[in-house]
């Protein structure tokens, strides 16, 4: 075998192959572990998306409808917007992907933060475009920082907001003034895989942007139904945007992208929002909770508006969380985020934040952090 690998390529550091559960059960010598590591749904999958994916197992053996349209029907009254302004992708991951070959050529820049979501990036360099990466201030995008580095070769700029992993949000006027200062040439992609959690009086009027699109660059939003309507495994989100990008999104788009199990799981989980509603009430009361007991333990938790959080541990966080997988409670080091002192965690039930409590008070008592 002799083949040329192109140096974009080459240069991709793999996503991590996380190890499936039962492995790292059976290597650590655990059972009953609790995975507080991947931002998911603790409460499960809405009871109605499941009953619903059971209902049309049988006609797996047809294509599913290429363009989706009961779900984005349902989405387009659920959101107010148009059916016309969303395209669905498989988890929001397949949108940034539309979003990076139909914009970035060769050559081409896209901003980012750091840390941040690291699946852009990726994208970006699958593409071989350049990465324009600004680290984050205090937490917080550097709206400042990335309007300076725009230049004529900038396609497009995504900023998780709230971010990941920092949990921290974009206020309204700091985003309004911060669009306005932008050339019309990019387009600004606002990755809302948390903003269910987010106060409503606080969250972006992303829809206002779409409809007004004089004088400003254009917005893009991605929702997911990974995080609060837990149904990461289904993979499904989608971009709201205005029709125009849309359209231009829909030229990349393979037209079964979306699953049949996808498809009417996603419309029963919106149809459901009591399992929603639940669990943005369980995921509040359980951040309450986890950040009061954390703090008792002498760590610092840092305030969130999603369903994780930062806690600085005041030690080596690698350690604690090597530490914390034998007792089979896995959380998230940040060590690789250039925050060696921070663990990331995500809200569980209640149980599974108890058990999370009682097992850093044992590790940080045997490492002596505190
Ligand atoms: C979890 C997450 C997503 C979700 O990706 P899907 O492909 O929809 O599962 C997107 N963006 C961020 C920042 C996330 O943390």
């Amino acid at each position: 075998m002799k083949i040329d690998i192109p140096n974009n390529i080459a240069e991709i550091i793999p996503y991590p192959p996380g190890k499936p559960l039962e492995e790292l059960e059976r290597e650590y010598g655990i059972t009953d572990s609790i995975k507080l590591a991947s931002n998911e749904n603790a409460w499960g999958p809405s009871p109605a998306a499941v009953e619903a994916i059971s209902g049309v197992l049988t006609g797996l053996h047809r294509y599913p409808d290429g363009s989706s349209h009961y779900l984005t029907e349902a989405l387009a009254r659920w959101l107010e917007a148009d059916m016309e302004e969303i395209v669905l992708g498989n988890g929001s991951n397949e949108v940034i992907e539309f979003l990076v070959k139909a914009f970035v050529r060769a050559g081409d820049e896209v901003i980012t933060s750091h840390p941040s979501f690291l699946m852009y990036q990726k994208f970006v360099q699958v593409r071989g475009g350049n990465n324009i990466v600004i680290p984050l201030r205090e937490m917080h995008h550097d709206l400042a920082a990335i309007g300076r580095a725009v230049n004529e070769k900038t396609r497009l700029i995504f900023l998780d907001n709230p971010n990941n992993p920092c949990g921290t949000l974009i206020s309204r006027q700091s985003f309004d003034d911060f669009l306005r200062s932008l050339p019309e040439s990019v387009i600004v992609v606002l990755d809302e895989a948390y903003v269910d959690f987010v106060d409503q009086e606080k969250r972006i009027d992303v829809k206002a942007y779409i409809r007004n699109p004089e004088g400003i660059p254009a917005v893009v939003a991605l929702r997911t139904f990974s995080k609060a309507f837990g149904l990461a495994g289904l993979r499904v989100g989608f971009g709201l945007m205005h029709r125009e990008i849309a359209g231009i999104l829909h030229r990349v788009r393979q037209p079964f992208n979306i699953n049949l199990p996808g498809q009417v799981g996603a419309l029963a989980a919106i149809r459901d929002l009591d399992h929603y509603q639940r669990t943005l009430e369980g995921t509040r009361e359980g951040r309450r909770w986890l950040s009061r007991e954390v703090e008792r333990l002498g760590c610092v938790p840092y305030p969130s508006h999603t369903n994780f959080f930062l806690i600085d541990v005041r030690g080596d966080a690698t350690a604690l969380y090597e530490a914390m997988l034998h007792k089979g409670v896995i959380v998230r080091s940040m060590k690789a985020y250039g925050y060696p002192d921070f663990i990331r965690i995500t809200v569980g039930t209640e149980a599974e934040n108890t058990r999370f409590i009682g097992a850093l008070a044992g590790c940080l008592a045997d490492l002596g952090y505190t």
